[in-house]
């Protein structure tokens, strides 16, 4: 399913490969990492980064489509794996381990060299990351009241008893609605994600 927000995502990154060139990170090996900061996260296996990415995703932060995971070298024979992210302006970000970016540079990789090699901005390396993305990720569920039969608004008016076929929305930035069927609840979610776009 094609939404505004991919629309608006992909118009976004059109434009950007059109004032930056090509995307950096195309083309190399490797990112090396010559000049490590204190902030830039490695996985030892492919899996390791995909289950951190994984986890972060649950919770609608880093759903970018343009993130990797790719292979990094630095000292021999350490080969990890860094994920990476292409920045407004062409900078190449790398996640650090809570999912916020470290700025930098990935310069074209040479012949002979293991990789093309990433310099962290003065600003990385004094510490600074850019916070990680947020989207907001609806799911819907089927509502198990349990022993909790009477449900309160979260608005503060008056609640209402759970029957047996009622569905929550939820969502990745905390707002659920309870709603008589599933596609009420899809409808509440599809509100939602609307509302938070506009
Ligand atoms: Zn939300």
């Amino acid at each position: 399913m094609t939404t505004t927000t991919d629309a608006t995502a992909n118009a976004l990154a059109a434009l950007r490969a059109k004032l930056t060139g090509p995307d950096p990170r195309d083309g190399i090996t490797a990112v090396a990492l010559l000049r490590r900061t204190r902030q830039v996260a490695t996985w030892s296996t492919k899996r390791d980064a995909e289950t951190t990415l994984r986890d972060l995703r649950l919770r609608g932060l880093n759903v970018d489509k343009d993130i990797r995971i790719q292979r990094a070298v630095y000292t021999q024979p350490f080969q990890p794996w860094v994920v990476t992210r292409l920045g407004e302006f062409g900078e190449t970000l790398l996640m650090a381990k809570d999912g916020s970016w470290v700025a930098g540079q990935l310069l074209p990789q040479r012949e002979g060299e293991r990789g093309g090699v990433w310099l962290p901005y003065e600003s990385a390396e004094r510490g600074e990351t850019i916070p990680a993305t947020f989207t907001h990720l609806t799911r819907t569920a089927p509502y198990y009241a349990r022993a909790e039969r009477y449900r309160t608004k979260s608005n503060g008016s008056c609640g209402r008893y759970v029957r047996d076929d009622d569905s929550v929305a939820l969502c990745t930035c905390g707002w659920t609605e309870l709603a008589y069927t599933r596609p009420e609840a899809q409808a509440a979610a599809r509100a939602h994600r609307m509302a938070v776009a506009a």
